[in-house]
């Protein structure tokens, strides 16, 4: 047939979010649509740090995608993108290729540890479920082995958490409801756990002001978390972390990195050109130079021209461009000018544990403790109601009370 095909690379935020939009704007004689994704569900990743803590069990965290795509009109794809060849117009998976007229490329986000010497070789990472999963695994088993090991030594039940941005801070929040949980369990003192954040920059949070910072802080060091801010770290050993001037090694059983992220590698395996990682697209969120190729998410460099610097990466900016990009094909695709994307900040909350946080919402409006805690939950419930409906929402939401 002539129908144009339309692929869709990820099924994170972007890329769910850019197909079910598809689906209500496009008849199955408009277009045909492909969606790619390494695992046959979905999983939210502003979700992980709970997985990875082990507050809450990995499944509520994840989706079929057959319960929110419907298979019969869009054909799903479960493979890994290996390299995209745009100059053929095609994709290469592991276990197949794959052919496009236009193309949508959100493949999300990957561990960025800027180089920082043994950190890949020695700290888990949060990057998607597996990953996730197998750190609060690995935490409980460090608890579960202290009182059977003769040899066991004290620092096998520290937790050790590089950088103190979004992920570094919601982590270390969740520890701090599940560590003691993990005491009671194993019988062990809470007094011989120790939860340690590290942070080069002077400041925790960076996206939240002052005073919201400051009630992070002592809300978190209240419950038992160290934090050390200017303090880089050097090194990551099997140990733990080489940390400031005079080279401290601060050990720990359990090691993770937090402190950054950049676009998925199949991005510089396909020679696109990038910044920091990034794909650097058009106001209508079409790579540059390129008439039929959309990156969006976490793979893209999206300019803030109100604020002269990109956007950060979020899930709720995944979300707003994957409406403009679903437009944007349709006018393609009919041969109507496209619109160039605008960003509707909603705010933002971070969570400190399960019935804490911080948040900026409506333009500037500050919140915090239980109240941020409410508002972390209404904002998540959300984000499943967008994906895949209020039975959705019914099924995994969250509604545990405080
Ligand atoms: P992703 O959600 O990462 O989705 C990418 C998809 O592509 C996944 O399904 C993945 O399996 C798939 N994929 C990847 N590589 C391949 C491949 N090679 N082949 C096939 N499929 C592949 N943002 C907020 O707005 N608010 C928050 O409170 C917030 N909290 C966060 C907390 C944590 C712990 C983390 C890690 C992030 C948080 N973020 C938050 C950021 C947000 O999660 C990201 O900005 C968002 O996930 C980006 O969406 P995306 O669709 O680009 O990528």
């Amino acid at each position: 047939s002539n129908k144009p095909k339309i692929v869709v690379l990820g099924a994170g935020y972007a890329g769910l979010t850019t197909t079910r939009r598809l689906v209500k704007t496009l008849s199955p004689e408009q277009a045909e649509i492909v969606l790619v994704n390494k695992h046959n569900y979905h999983y939210e990743s502003t979700w992980l740090h709970e997985v990875a803590a082990g507050t809450i069990n990995p499944n509520q965290a994840r989706v079929m995608i057959s319960d929110v795509v419907n298979p019969n009109r869009v054909r799903l794809v479960y493979d890994s993108v290996v390299e995209i060849k745009k100059d053929e117009q095609r994709v290469v998976l592991e276990n197949s290729e794959l052919s496009y007229d236009y193309l949508v490329v959100g493949l999300g986000f990957e561990s960025n540890d800027f180089g920082i010497k043994g950190m890949a070789e020695n700290a888990f990472a949060i990057e998607d479920i597996d990953s996730s999963r197998e750190i609060s695994e690995h935490i409980e088993y460090q608890f579960a082995k202290y009182n059977n090991d003769q040899n066991a030594e004290d620092h096998s039940l520290n937790i050790l958490v590089g950088g103190a941005g979004f992920t570094g801070i919601e982590l270390v929040g969740e520890l701090a409801n599940k560590v003691p949980e993990l005491c009671k369990k194993y019988d062990i003192d809470r007094s011989k756990v120790r939860i340690i954040n590290v942070e080069a920059a002077p400041s925790i949070l960076p996206m939240f002001d002052k005073e919201l910072v400051a009630y992070a802080k002592k809300s978190l060091e209240d419950r038992g978390v160290e934090i050390k801010i200017g303090a880089a770290i050097s090194e990551c050993t099997p140990e733990g972390f080489v940390v400031g001037d005079d080279k401290e090694l601060i050990k720990a059983g359990t090691i993770i990195w937090t402190g950054g992220v950049k676009g998925s590698s199949v991005l510089g395996k396909s020679g696109f050109e990038l910044t920091k990682g990034k794909v650097n697209v058009d106001g209508d969120l079409r790579m540059k130079g390129e008439e039929n190729v959309f990156v969006i998410g976490d793979c893209s460099w999206v300019w803030n021209k109100e604020a002269d610097r990109p956007y950060p990466p979020t899930a709720q900016l995944a979300m707003q461009e994957a409406d403009v990009v679903a437009a944007n094909l349709k006018a393609l695709i009919s041969n109507q000018p496209l619109t160039d994307f605008v960003f509707n900040d909603k705010g933002t909350v971070a969570s400190l544990g399960h019935s804490d946080g911080i948040g900026n919402i409506f333009s500037g409006y500050k919140i915090q403790g239980k109240s941020a805690a409410t508002m972390k939950k209404v904002v998540d419930n959300r984000s499943l109601l967008l994906l895949g409906g209020p039975k959705l929402v019914l099924k995994k939401g969250k509604f545990r009370p405080f």
